[in-house]
Protein backbone atom coordinates (compact mmCIF):
# COMPACT_ATOMS: atom_id res chain seq x y z
CA UNK A 1 0.00 0.00 0.00
CA UNK A 2 1.56 3.06 -0.82
CA UNK A 3 -0.59 6.69 -0.75
CA UNK A 4 -0.06 9.19 -2.31
CA UNK A 5 1.85 12.48 -1.52
CA UNK A 6 0.22 15.81 -1.81
CA UNK A 7 3.55 17.70 -1.40
CA UNK A 8 4.98 18.55 -4.95
CA UNK A 9 8.24 16.52 -5.00
CA UNK A 10 10.47 19.99 -5.48
CA UNK A 11 8.51 21.53 -2.12
CA UNK A 12 9.39 18.38 -0.27
CA UNK A 13 13.31 18.37 -1.21
CA UNK A 14 13.79 22.00 -0.60
CA UNK A 15 11.47 21.62 2.91
CA UNK A 16 13.84 18.55 4.12
CA UNK A 17 16.94 20.75 2.81
CA UNK A 18 15.44 23.84 4.72
CA UNK A 19 14.64 21.47 8.01
CA UNK A 20 17.68 19.04 8.17
CA UNK A 21 19.95 22.48 8.27
CA UNK A 22 17.50 23.70 11.47
CA UNK A 23 18.08 20.83 12.92
CA UNK A 24 21.16 19.56 12.28
CA UNK A 25 23.47 20.29 15.60
CA UNK A 26 27.37 19.95 15.49
CA UNK A 27 28.91 18.10 17.89
CA UNK A 28 30.72 20.36 20.46
CA UNK A 29 33.91 18.15 20.23
CA UNK A 30 36.35 20.06 22.45
CA UNK A 31 39.64 17.43 21.23
CA UNK A 32 42.68 17.69 23.72
CA UNK A 33 42.82 19.84 26.63
CA UNK A 34 46.60 19.20 26.78
CA UNK A 35 49.21 17.96 25.39
CA UNK A 36 48.48 13.92 23.94
CA UNK A 37 51.61 12.60 25.65
CA UNK A 38 50.23 14.85 29.07
CA UNK A 39 47.17 13.35 28.78
CA UNK A 40 48.64 9.61 27.83
CA UNK A 41 50.59 9.92 31.09
CA UNK A 42 47.69 10.65 33.54
CA UNK A 43 45.95 8.02 31.94
CA UNK A 44 48.46 5.57 32.37
CA UNK A 45 49.96 7.17 35.89
CA UNK A 46 46.83 7.67 37.77
CA UNK A 47 44.07 5.19 35.82
CA UNK A 48 41.67 5.86 38.85
CA UNK A 49 41.35 9.25 37.54
CA UNK A 50 39.98 8.91 34.44
CA UNK A 51 36.67 8.29 33.09
CA UNK A 52 36.39 6.93 30.07
CA UNK A 53 32.54 7.28 28.63
CA UNK A 54 31.75 5.34 25.03
CA UNK A 55 29.41 6.73 22.93
CA UNK A 56 27.80 10.16 23.08
CA UNK A 57 24.21 9.68 22.31
CA UNK A 58 21.25 10.29 25.51
CA UNK A 59 23.14 7.93 27.63
CA UNK A 60 26.86 9.04 27.31
CA UNK A 61 25.94 12.28 27.72
CA UNK A 62 23.86 11.83 30.46
CA UNK A 63 26.11 9.82 32.30
CA UNK A 64 29.22 12.46 30.94
CA UNK A 65 27.32 15.18 33.43
CA UNK A 66 26.53 12.48 36.23
CA UNK A 67 30.09 12.02 36.80
CA UNK A 68 31.47 15.63 36.53
CA UNK A 69 28.55 16.59 38.87
CA UNK A 70 30.21 13.62 41.66
CA UNK A 71 33.68 15.57 41.06
CA UNK A 72 35.33 11.95 41.57
CA UNK A 73 37.37 11.97 38.54
CA UNK A 74 39.86 13.92 37.28
CA UNK A 75 39.24 13.98 33.54
CA UNK A 76 36.45 12.43 32.04
CA UNK A 77 37.11 11.84 28.30
CA UNK A 78 33.28 10.89 26.18
CA UNK A 79 34.04 9.46 22.84
CA UNK A 80 31.37 9.66 19.89
CA UNK A 81 31.44 8.83 16.79
CA UNK A 82 28.39 11.47 14.85
CA UNK A 83 30.00 15.03 13.75
CA UNK A 84 25.85 16.06 14.17
CA UNK A 85 23.11 15.52 16.08
CA UNK A 86 20.40 14.99 13.70
CA UNK A 87 17.72 12.26 14.95
CA UNK A 88 15.14 14.98 15.02
CA UNK A 89 12.02 12.28 16.77
CA UNK A 90 10.38 13.57 19.46
CA UNK A 91 10.59 11.05 22.39
CA UNK A 92 8.17 11.49 25.42
CA UNK A 93 8.97 11.72 29.12
CA UNK A 94 7.75 10.57 31.98
CA UNK A 95 7.49 12.81 35.01
CA UNK A 96 9.91 11.00 36.99
CA UNK A 97 12.96 12.09 35.05
CA UNK A 98 11.85 15.89 35.95
CA UNK A 99 13.81 15.66 39.54
CA UNK A 100 16.41 14.05 38.09
CA UNK A 101 16.60 17.12 35.55
CA UNK A 102 16.55 19.44 37.89
CA UNK A 103 18.78 17.82 40.25
CA UNK A 104 21.46 17.59 38.01
CA UNK A 105 20.49 21.27 37.06
CA UNK A 106 19.21 20.43 32.99
CA UNK A 107 16.04 21.35 34.10
CA UNK A 108 16.43 25.21 32.77
CA UNK A 109 18.77 24.57 30.07
CA UNK A 110 16.13 22.00 28.35
CA UNK A 111 13.16 23.82 29.62
CA UNK A 112 12.34 25.92 25.94
CA UNK A 113 12.79 22.92 24.15
CA UNK A 114 10.37 20.47 26.38
CA UNK A 115 6.84 20.69 25.22
CA UNK A 116 4.65 20.40 27.80
CA UNK A 117 1.18 18.23 28.03
CA UNK A 118 -1.76 19.45 29.47
CA UNK A 119 -3.26 16.26 28.75
CA UNK A 120 -2.99 12.42 28.12
CA UNK A 121 -4.88 9.89 26.32
CA UNK A 122 -4.12 5.81 26.15
CA UNK A 123 -6.83 4.18 23.71
CA UNK A 124 -6.16 0.39 24.42
CA UNK A 125 -8.29 -1.86 22.08
CA UNK A 126 -8.58 -5.45 23.92
CA UNK A 127 -9.47 -7.92 22.64
CA UNK A 128 -14.08 -7.67 22.95
CA UNK A 129 -13.90 -3.70 23.43
CA UNK A 130 -12.35 -0.59 23.06
CA UNK A 131 -11.85 2.05 26.00
CA UNK A 132 -9.57 4.55 27.28
CA UNK A 133 -7.93 3.66 30.44
CA UNK A 134 -6.25 6.93 30.80
CA UNK A 135 -7.47 10.02 30.58
CA UNK A 136 -5.80 13.51 31.95
CA UNK A 137 -3.78 14.33 34.39
CA UNK A 138 -1.94 17.38 35.90
CA UNK A 139 -0.02 17.62 33.29
CA UNK A 140 3.12 20.24 33.43
CA UNK A 141 5.68 17.95 35.24
CA UNK A 142 7.17 20.66 36.82
CA UNK A 143 3.80 20.54 39.30
CA UNK A 144 4.11 17.49 41.04
CA UNK A 145 4.76 16.75 44.05
CA UNK A 146 7.08 14.22 43.94
CA UNK A 147 7.28 13.54 47.74
CA UNK A 148 3.84 12.07 47.45
CA UNK A 149 3.45 8.53 46.30
CA UNK A 150 5.94 6.59 44.26
CA UNK A 151 6.44 8.80 41.15
CA UNK A 152 10.16 8.43 42.11
CA UNK A 153 10.34 5.10 41.48
CA UNK A 154 10.10 3.88 37.37
CA UNK A 155 9.98 0.14 38.37
CA UNK A 156 7.08 1.00 40.64
CA UNK A 157 4.00 2.21 38.53
CA UNK A 158 2.58 2.22 34.95
CA UNK A 159 3.46 6.26 34.80
CA UNK A 160 2.22 7.83 31.65
CA UNK A 161 4.47 10.50 29.65
CA UNK A 162 3.93 14.13 30.38
CA UNK A 163 6.22 15.85 27.96
CA UNK A 164 8.14 15.67 25.02
CA UNK A 165 11.68 16.89 23.46
CA UNK A 166 13.61 16.45 20.13
CA UNK A 167 16.18 14.22 20.74
CA UNK A 168 18.55 16.18 18.78
CA UNK A 169 17.80 19.14 20.75
CA UNK A 170 18.17 17.00 24.15
CA UNK A 171 21.58 15.91 22.99
CA UNK A 172 22.92 18.91 21.38
CA UNK A 173 21.98 21.37 25.01
CA UNK A 174 23.85 18.47 27.14
CA UNK A 175 26.28 18.47 24.54
CA UNK A 176 26.93 22.41 25.06
CA UNK A 177 26.57 21.98 28.51
CA UNK A 178 29.43 19.40 29.18
CA UNK A 179 31.69 20.66 26.32
CA UNK A 180 31.82 23.92 28.57
CA UNK A 181 33.65 22.05 31.31
CA UNK A 182 37.36 21.70 31.45
CA UNK A 183 37.14 18.37 33.16
CA UNK A 184 35.93 16.48 30.07
CA UNK A 185 37.21 15.97 27.12
CA UNK A 186 35.10 15.14 24.43
CA UNK A 187 36.74 13.53 21.49
CA UNK A 188 35.79 12.11 17.98
CA UNK A 189 36.27 8.67 17.72
CA UNK A 190 35.83 4.83 18.69
CA UNK A 191 37.64 2.22 20.28
CA UNK A 192 40.27 0.80 17.91
CA UNK A 193 41.55 -2.63 19.96
CA UNK A 194 41.05 -4.27 22.98
CA UNK A 195 44.67 -4.63 25.08
CA UNK A 196 43.39 -6.50 28.60
CA UNK A 197 45.94 -9.83 28.99
CA UNK A 198 43.29 -12.40 28.95
CA UNK A 199 43.01 -13.82 32.67
CA UNK A 200 46.27 -11.59 34.13
CA UNK A 201 44.27 -8.86 35.40
CA UNK A 202 41.24 -7.37 37.21
CA UNK A 203 40.45 -4.88 34.50
CA UNK A 204 40.40 -3.95 31.18
CA UNK A 205 42.22 -2.16 28.84
CA UNK A 206 41.45 -0.65 25.01
CA UNK A 207 43.11 1.43 22.49
CA UNK A 208 41.12 4.65 21.53
CA UNK A 209 41.19 5.91 18.01
CA UNK A 210 40.43 9.86 17.71
CA UNK A 211 40.26 12.58 15.23
CA UNK A 212 42.62 15.36 16.55
CA UNK A 213 42.27 18.58 14.22
CA UNK A 214 42.04 16.24 11.07
CA UNK A 215 45.01 13.49 12.03
CA UNK A 216 44.01 10.01 13.58
CA UNK A 217 45.79 9.46 17.07
CA UNK A 218 45.49 6.67 19.43
CA UNK A 219 45.25 7.00 23.56
CA UNK A 220 45.80 3.69 25.57
CA UNK A 221 43.52 3.13 28.69
CA UNK A 222 45.58 0.48 30.92
CA UNK A 223 43.63 -0.76 33.61
CA UNK A 224 41.20 2.64 34.17
CA UNK A 225 38.84 2.71 36.94
CA UNK A 226 35.82 2.96 34.35
CA UNK A 227 34.85 2.32 31.42
CA UNK A 228 30.85 2.91 30.52
CA UNK A 229 29.72 1.23 27.18
CA UNK A 230 26.88 3.51 25.99
CA UNK A 231 27.23 3.25 22.19
CA UNK A 232 23.30 1.85 22.16
CA UNK A 233 21.57 -1.43 21.09
CA UNK A 234 24.14 -1.93 18.29
CA UNK A 235 27.61 -1.56 20.54
CA UNK A 236 30.79 -2.37 18.29
CA UNK A 237 32.88 -2.25 21.82
CA UNK A 238 30.21 -4.34 23.81
CA UNK A 239 31.08 -7.00 20.91
CA UNK A 240 34.66 -6.40 20.85
CA UNK A 241 34.48 -7.56 24.14
CA UNK A 242 32.87 -10.88 24.31
CA UNK A 243 29.79 -9.18 26.02
CA UNK A 244 26.87 -11.78 24.87
CA UNK A 245 24.26 -10.07 23.86
CA UNK A 246 20.20 -11.80 22.44
CA UNK A 247 17.35 -10.65 21.20
CA UNK A 248 14.18 -10.17 22.91
CA UNK A 249 11.93 -11.09 22.02
CA UNK A 250 13.53 -13.88 20.09
CA UNK A 251 14.42 -12.30 16.19
CA UNK A 252 11.62 -9.69 16.51
CA UNK A 253 12.53 -6.68 15.28
CA UNK A 254 9.85 -3.89 15.04
CA UNK A 255 9.67 -1.37 12.41
CA UNK A 256 8.58 2.55 13.36
CA UNK A 257 8.63 5.57 11.14
CA UNK A 258 9.30 9.37 13.29
CA UNK A 259 7.86 12.52 11.97
CA UNK A 260 4.96 14.93 12.09
CA UNK A 261 2.10 15.38 10.04
CA UNK A 262 0.37 19.13 9.69
CA UNK A 263 -3.30 19.85 11.72
CA UNK A 264 -3.62 23.07 9.54
CA UNK A 265 -7.00 23.01 7.91
CA UNK A 266 -7.55 20.11 10.32
CA UNK A 267 -7.77 21.24 14.14
CA UNK A 268 -7.96 24.83 14.89
CA UNK A 269 -4.86 25.75 16.85
CA UNK A 270 -6.34 28.43 19.29
CA UNK A 271 -8.64 25.56 20.71
CA UNK A 272 -5.97 22.85 21.14
CA UNK A 273 -4.55 21.47 23.91
CA UNK A 274 -1.15 19.64 23.95
CA UNK A 275 -1.74 16.28 23.98
CA UNK A 276 0.10 12.78 24.44
CA UNK A 277 -1.89 10.04 22.79
CA UNK A 278 -0.92 6.55 23.00
CA UNK A 279 -2.98 4.34 20.92
CA UNK A 280 -2.29 0.41 22.11
CA UNK A 281 -3.23 -3.37 21.14
CA UNK A 282 -3.74 -5.08 24.12
CA UNK A 283 -1.99 -3.59 27.13
CA UNK A 284 1.42 -2.71 26.12
CA UNK A 285 1.73 -3.31 22.67
CA UNK A 286 1.81 0.28 21.29
CA UNK A 287 0.65 0.72 17.63
CA UNK A 288 1.29 4.69 17.75
CA UNK A 289 2.15 7.31 19.78
CA UNK A 290 2.22 11.20 19.25
CA UNK A 291 2.18 14.37 20.97
CA UNK A 292 0.00 17.47 20.09
CA UNK A 293 2.05 20.10 19.73
CA UNK A 294 -0.24 23.32 20.15
CA UNK A 295 2.96 25.60 19.25
CA UNK A 296 3.25 24.13 16.10
CA UNK A 297 0.07 22.94 15.17
CA UNK A 298 1.40 19.50 14.53
CA UNK A 299 0.87 15.84 15.47
CA UNK A 300 4.20 14.55 16.15
CA UNK A 301 4.20 11.00 16.13
CA UNK A 302 5.56 7.33 16.39
CA UNK A 303 3.98 4.68 14.73
CA UNK A 304 4.74 0.80 14.11
CA UNK A 305 4.44 -1.22 10.82
CA UNK A 306 4.02 -4.41 10.30
CA UNK A 307 7.22 -6.73 8.21
CA UNK A 308 5.49 -6.40 5.25
CA UNK A 309 4.57 -2.73 5.47
CA UNK A 310 7.69 -1.76 6.24
CA UNK A 311 8.74 -3.71 2.66
CA UNK A 312 7.02 -0.78 0.74
CA UNK A 313 5.78 2.12 2.91
CA UNK A 314 7.55 5.18 3.02
CA UNK A 315 8.27 6.92 6.02
CA UNK A 316 5.54 9.49 4.79
CA UNK A 317 3.13 6.59 4.25
CA UNK A 318 3.39 4.87 7.57
CA UNK A 319 3.34 8.55 9.26
CA UNK A 320 0.01 9.14 7.53
CA UNK A 321 -1.59 5.98 8.47
CA UNK A 322 -0.45 6.01 11.89
CA UNK A 323 -1.83 9.80 12.50
CA UNK A 324 -5.06 8.45 11.10
CA UNK A 325 -5.54 6.53 13.52
CA UNK A 326 -4.21 8.59 16.63
CA UNK A 327 -6.60 11.01 14.79
CA UNK A 328 -9.47 9.28 14.48
CA UNK A 329 -9.33 8.25 18.37
CA UNK A 330 -9.35 11.92 19.40
CA UNK A 331 -11.42 13.07 17.08
CA UNK A 332 -14.81 12.27 19.50
CA UNK A 333 -13.13 14.90 22.26
CA UNK A 334 -10.90 17.34 20.07
CA UNK A 335 -13.02 19.24 17.89
CA UNK A 336 -11.64 18.08 14.23
CA UNK A 337 -12.36 18.05 10.72
CA UNK A 338 -11.05 14.91 9.61
CA UNK A 339 -9.40 14.01 5.81
CA UNK A 340 -11.25 11.02 4.44
CA UNK A 341 -8.26 9.08 5.01
CA UNK A 342 -4.64 8.95 5.86
CA UNK A 343 -3.58 10.01 1.84
CA UNK A 344 -4.76 13.72 2.16
CA UNK A 345 -2.45 14.25 5.77
CA UNK A 346 0.45 16.27 5.33
CA UNK A 347 3.49 15.01 5.99
CA UNK A 348 4.76 18.37 7.76
CA UNK A 349 8.74 17.40 9.54
CA UNK A 350 10.24 16.65 6.45
CA UNK A 351 13.44 14.76 8.42
CA UNK A 352 10.68 12.26 9.51
CA UNK A 353 12.64 8.65 8.63
CA UNK A 354 11.99 5.01 9.09
CA UNK A 355 13.84 3.22 12.33
CA UNK A 356 14.16 -0.96 12.23
CA UNK A 357 14.60 -0.92 16.07
CA UNK A 358 16.54 -4.90 16.45
CA UNK A 359 15.19 -5.19 20.44
CA UNK A 360 18.58 -7.07 22.66
CA UNK A 361 19.92 -7.41 25.91
CA UNK A 362 23.05 -7.62 27.10
CA UNK A 363 23.76 -11.18 29.54
CA UNK A 364 25.77 -9.26 31.68
CA UNK A 365 25.90 -5.67 32.75
CA UNK A 366 29.69 -5.45 33.45
CA UNK A 367 33.19 -6.82 32.63
CA UNK A 368 35.81 -7.20 35.44
CA UNK A 369 35.61 -5.02 37.48
CA UNK A 370 36.13 -1.85 35.15
CA UNK A 371 33.31 -2.22 32.29
CA UNK A 372 29.90 -1.44 32.50
CA UNK A 373 27.09 -1.05 30.22
CA UNK A 374 24.26 1.84 30.61
CA UNK A 375 21.25 2.54 28.23
CA UNK A 376 20.60 0.86 25.50
CA UNK A 377 24.03 -1.22 25.39
CA UNK A 378 22.53 -2.93 28.02
CA UNK A 379 18.98 -3.36 26.69
CA UNK A 380 17.24 -1.84 24.24
CA UNK A 381 13.52 -2.11 23.83
CA UNK A 382 10.95 -1.06 22.32
CA UNK A 383 10.18 3.20 21.67
CA UNK A 384 6.98 2.27 23.69
CA UNK A 385 6.18 5.89 24.53
CA UNK A 386 8.79 7.47 27.46
CA UNK A 387 10.84 4.38 28.42
CA UNK A 388 14.17 5.01 26.60
CA UNK A 389 15.12 8.50 27.26
CA UNK A 390 12.56 8.44 30.55
CA UNK A 391 15.23 5.17 32.55
CA UNK A 392 18.50 7.18 31.05
CA UNK A 393 17.23 10.13 33.01
CA UNK A 394 16.05 8.54 36.37
CA UNK A 395 16.82 5.10 37.47
CA UNK A 396 20.02 4.56 35.61
CA UNK A 397 21.59 7.86 36.54
CA UNK A 398 20.92 6.59 40.44
CA UNK A 399 22.48 3.07 39.55
CA UNK A 400 25.61 4.66 37.99
CA UNK A 401 25.75 7.30 41.07
CA UNK A 402 25.78 4.18 43.29
CA UNK A 403 28.03 2.46 41.60
CA UNK A 404 30.86 5.31 41.30
CA UNK A 405 30.35 6.14 44.70
CA UNK A 406 30.49 2.58 45.83
CA UNK A 407 33.90 2.26 43.85
CA UNK A 408 35.13 5.27 45.03
CA UNK A 409 34.57 3.91 48.98
CA UNK A 410 36.28 0.70 48.80
CA UNK A 411 38.96 -1.37 47.01
CA UNK A 412 38.94 -4.09 48.95
CA UNK A 413 37.74 -6.93 46.61
CA UNK A 414 34.77 -8.46 48.84
CA UNK A 415 33.43 -4.89 48.79
CA UNK A 416 34.38 -4.09 45.04
CA UNK A 417 32.50 -7.90 44.15
CA UNK A 418 29.19 -6.45 46.15
CA UNK A 419 29.27 -2.72 44.51
CA UNK A 420 29.45 -4.52 41.02
CA UNK A 421 26.75 -7.37 41.27
CA UNK A 422 24.39 -4.77 43.23
CA UNK A 423 25.08 -2.59 39.69
CA UNK A 424 24.35 -5.68 37.43
CA UNK A 425 21.41 -6.36 39.88
CA UNK A 426 19.55 -3.34 39.49
CA UNK A 427 20.66 -2.50 35.64
CA UNK A 428 18.75 -6.53 34.94
CA UNK A 429 15.57 -4.60 36.77
CA UNK A 430 15.51 -1.93 34.62
CA UNK A 431 16.29 -4.02 31.81
CA UNK A 432 13.70 -6.83 32.84
CA UNK A 433 11.20 -4.02 33.40
CA UNK A 434 11.50 -2.80 29.59
CA UNK A 435 11.52 -5.93 27.94
CA UNK A 436 8.60 -7.13 30.25
CA UNK A 437 6.40 -4.51 29.08
CA UNK A 438 7.47 -6.05 25.43
CA UNK A 439 6.28 -9.85 26.21
CA UNK A 440 2.84 -9.09 27.56
C1 LIG B 1 11.51 5.58 16.60
C2 LIG B 1 11.95 5.66 18.01
C3 LIG B 1 11.15 6.34 18.93
C4 LIG B 1 11.51 6.41 20.27
N1 LIG B 1 10.70 7.09 21.13
C5 LIG B 1 11.01 7.19 22.42
C6 LIG B 1 10.20 7.94 23.30
O1 LIG B 1 9.20 8.51 22.93
N2 LIG B 1 10.60 8.03 24.58
C7 LIG B 1 11.73 7.43 25.04
O2 LIG B 1 12.03 7.55 26.23
N3 LIG B 1 12.53 6.71 24.22
C8 LIG B 1 12.20 6.58 22.92
N4 LIG B 1 13.00 5.87 22.08
C9 LIG B 1 14.19 5.19 22.62
C10 LIG B 1 15.38 6.15 22.78
O3 LIG B 1 15.61 6.84 21.57
C11 LIG B 1 16.60 5.32 23.18
O4 LIG B 1 16.31 4.59 24.36
C12 LIG B 1 17.81 6.23 23.44
O5 LIG B 1 18.17 6.95 22.29
C13 LIG B 1 19.01 5.38 23.89
O6 LIG B 1 20.12 6.21 24.13
P1 LIG B 1 21.60 5.60 24.14
O7 LIG B 1 22.48 6.77 24.32
O8 LIG B 1 21.67 4.49 25.12
O9 LIG B 1 21.78 4.96 22.72
P2 LIG B 1 21.77 5.69 21.30
O10 LIG B 1 20.70 6.73 21.24
O11 LIG B 1 21.74 4.59 20.30
O12 LIG B 1 23.16 6.44 21.24
C14 LIG B 1 24.38 5.74 21.13
C15 LIG B 1 25.45 6.73 20.67
O13 LIG B 1 26.70 6.06 20.62
C16 LIG B 1 27.32 6.31 19.36
N5 LIG B 1 28.12 5.13 19.04
C17 LIG B 1 27.68 3.90 18.67
N6 LIG B 1 28.72 3.08 18.46
C18 LIG B 1 29.83 3.79 18.71
C19 LIG B 1 31.22 3.49 18.68
N7 LIG B 1 31.66 2.26 18.38
N8 LIG B 1 32.09 4.48 19.02
C20 LIG B 1 31.66 5.71 19.35
N9 LIG B 1 30.37 6.05 19.40
C21 LIG B 1 29.47 5.10 19.10
C22 LIG B 1 26.16 6.55 18.38
O14 LIG B 1 26.57 7.30 17.26
C23 LIG B 1 25.19 7.31 19.28
O15 LIG B 1 25.49 8.68 19.31
C24 LIG B 1 12.69 5.78 20.73
C25 LIG B 1 13.52 5.10 19.81
C26 LIG B 1 13.15 5.03 18.49
C27 LIG B 1 14.05 4.30 17.52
Amino acid sequence: MRFQSSFPLVWSLLAMAFVSEAYAHRVPFTGLRMPLEQLQAQVEKEPDSVALILGSGPTGLMSAHQLRKMNLFKTIILVGDRSEYTRTNTVTLRPESFPKLAELELDKALDSKFYFADDFHFFIHLPKDRKVIAESFPGNPKHIDYSQGNLLKVLDGPGWPHYAIKIADFESILAETISANKMVTFLKGSVQKILTETGKTKRHSLRLQFDDNGKQRTLDFINPKLILIAEGGGSKTREMMGIDYRPIPENETQHWCSGAVSLDGILDQSSMNSRITIVSHELTKTVAFGVFRNSENDLFLNGKMSEEESKTWTAEDCLRFNAFKILNEESGFMKMTLPESPAFLNVSDSVAGKFDVALNKASSFHSLENVFLIGDSAGNGSPIGGLGISLITSVYMDALKSLVEGLSRTSAPADVDKVISDYDARVRQIVEFWHFSLKK
